[in-house]
């Protein structure tokens, strides 16, 4: 039996999967192309929760990749279901950006300034002192802790930069506290994806470059996970880490003969 025989699905990380610096992995648009032929689909999701749907289907359209709205779903979609079905109406102090701000409010979330229920931490690219601040005395006082993802650094052209995993150590180190991760690998990323495209666990198979995200939510869950080896994540890191793919590739394309 193929490892996806029983995939309808395939959720396809963006970052060091689909393209990298700005341009299409090559090949990468070939085999979404030929996931469409084998009667299949194709989702792109991110944990990057400061970017929005629109500057991700930007991107897409400039490397000559446009995809409809539907297409893009990012690690804030998952936040804003899990509050709105698990803590309906509860006060949220986000620590976000401008896009995810507006991303939750409209999906109707609670946000407040002040006497939270919940902090909710996502990549907060315009984060400042007052916020640190904010959110440690919230957590002090007992509020409800959760974060969009907990990648630690998020790659770009020139280099890394620090994502909501070092934003959560920086917290743990005042507070002593560690937030309920809701993006990939979490299960209720699992959840949100099935939930929407009303289908089964096993039904979908992720494609990804980081061990930690998109390797270990396939693992964790039984679902067919790919790995490739246009990103962050080298054959040496591989081999030396605990986690184990359903199959490795050195980029996406080379995952058609699996089709
Ligand atoms: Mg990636």
């Amino acid at each position: 039996m193929g490892v996806f025989d029983r995939t309808k699905y395939f959720i396809v990380d963006m970052d060091g999967t689909f393209y990298l610096d700005g341009g299409i992995i090559p090949g990468s648009d070939d085999f979404l192309n030929a996931v469409r032929e084998s009667g299949r689909d194709f989702y792109f999701f991110t944990n990057n929760s400061s970017n929005n749907v629109e500057v991700c289907r930007a991107k897409l359209a400039n490397m000559g990749f446009p995809v409809d709205e539907k297409r893009v779903i990012i690690s804030s979609h998952v936040a804003a279901d899990f509050m709105n079905r698990n803590h309906p109406g509860k006060r949220i102090f986000l620590l976000g950006n401008e896009r995810l701000t507006k991303d939750c409010k409209d999906a109707g979330l609670n946000l407040v300034e002040n006497n939270p229920d919940i902090v909710l931490l996502g990549f907060d690219t315009t984060l400042t002192y007052q916020k640190i601040w904010d959110a440690v005395r919230f957590l002090e006082a007992g509020a409800l802790y959760y974060a969009t993802h907990p990648d630690r650094n998020c790659p770009t052209a020139d280099g890394y930069k620090p994502d909501t995993g070092s934003m959560i150590e920086m917290f743990a180190a005042s507070t002593g506290r560690y937030p309920e991760v809701l993006g990939k690998p979490m299960t209720a990323t699992v959840d949100y994806i099935t939930g929407m495209l009303g289908c089964k666990a096993d039904e979908i198979a992720f494609i990804g470059d980081r061990l930690e995200t998109d390797i270990a939510i396939g693992c964790n869950h039984g679902i067919p996970c790919a790995l490739v080896f246009s990103g962050v994540t080298t054959p040496e890191m591989y081999e030396k880490s605990g986690f184990r793919a359903s199959v490795t590739v050195d980029k996406m394309q080379n995952l058609t003969k699996y089709l």
